[in-house]
């Protein structure tokens, strides 16, 4: 993909020359007068951005400060290390190395020899394309390490993480969360009677039908083996028993049909509520839940157990 430039120089013409000379190799420029107004572009821009070239002699901010600025900014905000290209008319060693120390990757000479600048554009092009990859190698190893692989719903880290930030959530707002852990009857018998790839597919079917039935705001994890956990963020206590006995329904009214057999499925349900008021932390609350849950399976199964 053709990489965007932001543009900044205090004069008019040397903006104009890069910028056409740019557009004739195909990449996208904004442009901006001053260190300030590149800082601002960049604020607003920056995920869009793949380099800055900066001029250093300019008003209200000169370009060394205005790489440390966005520099600053770029750490604060976790973000990815964006390529600075200085241009300058000084050749002298101390602005160089001086360039390199407020943050710049490379330092050109004025005026710029648009062969050299077409070389460099091309060694960055280089780099944003490794730094684009790293980027979506970093979103597919975070997915693989939250994602339960078989049921593709978060798995137990990133449910209890989730569960966590909820806590803090209901604590601060003084809102109401209900925590639910379900498990599903005799599957034992299940993987038995029909085989474990035939379990396996309710496992995923299960996960799946919840998950449509799912607010945005709530979520659904795989605890382990063929326990789930769900979180309703911001419920009032008189709904949330008609919701995870909806649920409940939802995966018992139909069988699964694996192949060309039709496997009925129920489940347990234990529901407990926080509110924040008492001191609880989520290993208890995974416990309350946990005691409905056993209290489901030993009064009957199938049915939920809400305990607020
Ligand atoms: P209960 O109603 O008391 O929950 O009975 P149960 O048979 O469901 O409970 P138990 O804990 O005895 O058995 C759970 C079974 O779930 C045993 C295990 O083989 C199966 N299981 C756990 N993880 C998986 C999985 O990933 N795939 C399949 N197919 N089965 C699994
Ligand atoms: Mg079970
Ligand atoms: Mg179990």
């Amino acid at each position: 993909m053709a990489m965007r430039v932001l543009i900044v120089d205090d004069t008019k013409t040397d903006r104009l020359l890069l910028k056409l000379h740019l557009s004739k190799l195909g990449y996208g420029t904004i442009e901006a007068n001053n260190g300030q107004e590149a800082i601002d572009l960049f604020v607003e821009n920056s995920q869009d951005l793949d380099l800055i070239l900066m001029d250093v002699q300019m008003p209200c901010l000169n370009g060394f400060d205005a790489v440390r600025a966005i520099r600053k900014i770029q750490e604060q905000e976790k973000q990815e290390w964006l390529p600075v290209i200085f241009l300058s008319a000084s050749a002298e060693d101390d602005d160089i190395e001086g360039a390199i120390l407020a943050g710049g990757d490379d330092y050109l000479m004025k005026p710029i020899s648009q062969k050299v600048l077409s070389a460099k554009m091309l060694a960055m092009q280089r780099i944003a394309d490794m730094r684009r990859r790293l980027v979506e190698t970093n979103l597919a190893l975070e997915h693989l390490a939250s994602t339960d692989h078989l049921t593709d719903v978060a798995n137990r880290r990133a449910f209890e993480f989730v569960l966590d930030r909820e806590m803090s959530f209901t604590r601060r707002y003084g809102v109401h969360m209900a925590l639910a852990m379900f498990d599903l009857d005799k599957f034992k018998v299940v993987n038995d009677t029909y085989g474990h790839e035939a379990g396996d597919a309710v496992l995923v079917e299960v996960s799946k039908r919840i998950k449509i039935a799912l607010r945005d705001s709530d979520i659904i994890g795989r605890l382990g083996g063929e326990e789930f956990g769900i979180i309703l963020h911001n419920v009032k206590e008189d709904d949330v028993f008609k919701v995870f006995d909806r649920y409940r329904k939802i995966i018992a009214e139909q069988p699964v049909s694996y192949e060309d057999i039709e496997i009925p499925i129920t489940t347990s349900v234990g529901v407990v509520m926080y509110t924040g008021e008492k001191v609880e932390d989520k290993a208890a609350l995974l416990k309350r839940a946990d005691a409905s849950l056993y209290e489901a399976k030993e009064t009957g199964r199938n049915k939920v157990v809400y305990h607020p």
